[in-house]
């Protein structure tokens, strides 16, 4: 009876960390893909660059984290949060036709979101299917890189 109980009570899928981040000519994208994922997003821990968040949590009536807006320095904060294993998942519309401010930070971003093999979205075909794979809420093993001091090599292993 106790391993039925827990069973109902132990929920199905695995919370992600998401980030969510727009550039401004692609915050309206965003926004409707966020509000056509409310359900699956409202079961995850939303993160997301200043002016990008503030957006989803009044749209989504959700709690989002919001680091700085991006330019600031949020784009740089969510980097750092990935490296530091916070968050797994990062949806981007960047903006390919347009110069940014903040360049070499979203930049950084995107080395570091790859190196630390987080699932990214830059677009919104990619954000649908990340977002209906069966993985998404699924507990797999992922491989990070593993820092050695004094090698030069870097290894990947797999945490869950
Ligand atoms: P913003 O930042 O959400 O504060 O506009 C996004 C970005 O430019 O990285």
């Amino acid at each position: 009876m106790k391993d039925v109980i827990k069973a109902i009570e132990t929920k199905p899928w695995i919370t992600r960390n998401i980030a969510l981040v727009a550039h401004d000519n692609q915050k309206e994208e965003l926004l409707d893909w966020s509000r056509q994922n409310r359900r699956l997003l409202s079961r995850h821990n939303l993160f997301a660059t200043g002016t990008t968040g503030a957006l989803l949590a009044d749209s989504l009536d959700l709690p989002v984290h919001r680091f700085l807006s991006g330019p600031l320095g949020g784009d740089q904060q969510i980097g750092a949060a990935i490296a530091e294993g916070k968050i797994d998942i990062l949806v981007f519309f960047w903006d390919p036709l347009e110069p940014q401010p903040h360049d070499p930070d979203v930049k950084a971003l995107l080395r570091i979101a790859t190196l630390w093999n987080a699932a990214i979205a830059v677009n919104r075909t990619t954000a649908d299917m990340l977002i209906t794979s069966q993985l998404f809420e699924a507990d797999f093993p992922t491989k990070r890189p593993l820092f050695a001091a004094g090698t030069s090599r870097t290894d990947f292993v797999e945490v869950s």
